[in-house]
């Protein structure tokens, strides 16, 4: 599994998943949740109203991750996380951590073999960007090489994804991102 990171439109990507930082409500927002439901169409909200119906009626849960089609978009799904919002006092790493190892659990559900990731609660939510990459890094990284018992530490385990991408829309968090690899 490759992890890199690019500056870039996350709606643009040539892979097969891209992840929303979206809100509970599943209904959409602003920042890249909007742009997302602009590029995929309007059956994008038909489906996400879909999912609040049939599974989440109180919403999703903050570090939790759902699974829609990509509709117009380049990318065959969409999955939805839900960030911590620093501004309301959700501060944990364990939750953002949560919401990148559980994307990946989705994309490897779907049968996903490539994946791009925004900087998730780095915009609205208020989180410091070079948090958000140190915890994104870690957290791929980890996934990867397996809280699974049954895998030996320091081998790879065969997920079936091999490229996770991170977008950046900005000069500043493709650096923190870059630092974080780098390590
Ligand atoms: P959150 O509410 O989880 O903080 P935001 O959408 O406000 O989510 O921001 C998350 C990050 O996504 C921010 O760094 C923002 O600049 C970035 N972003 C906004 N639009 C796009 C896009 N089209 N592609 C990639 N990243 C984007």
């Amino acid at each position: 599994m490759r992890i890199k990171a690019v500056q870039g439109d996350i709606t643009t990507q040539d892979v097969d998943a891209i992840v929303n930082a979206a809100n509970s409500s599943l209904l959409g927002g602003g920042g890249v949740d909007g742009a997302i439901h602009r590029a995929a169409g309007p059956a994008l909200l038909e489906a996400c109203r879909e999912l609040r119906r049939t599974t989440y009626p109180d919403g999703l849960p903050v570090g939790s991750s759902a699974v829609t089609p990509g509709f117009e978009l380049p990318a065959r799904w969409v999955i939805h996380t839900v960030g911590p919002n620093w501004h309301a006092g959700e501060r944990s790493t364990a939750m953002l951590a949560s919401c990148f190892t559980t994307s990946l659990e989705r994309a490897v559900e779907v049968g996903a073999t490539s994946i791009a990731f925004p900087a998730v609660s780095g915009g609205v939510y208020g989180w410091d960007m070079d948090e958000v990459a140190r915890v994104a890094v870690a957290s791929a990284r980890a996934w990867q090489s397996g809280a699974d018992d049954s895998w030996e530490p320091g081998h790879r385990r065969p997920t079936g994804i091999e490229l996770v991408r991170f977008v950046l829309f900005s000069a500043d968090a493709l650096a923190a991102f870059e630092h974080r690899l780098a390590e």
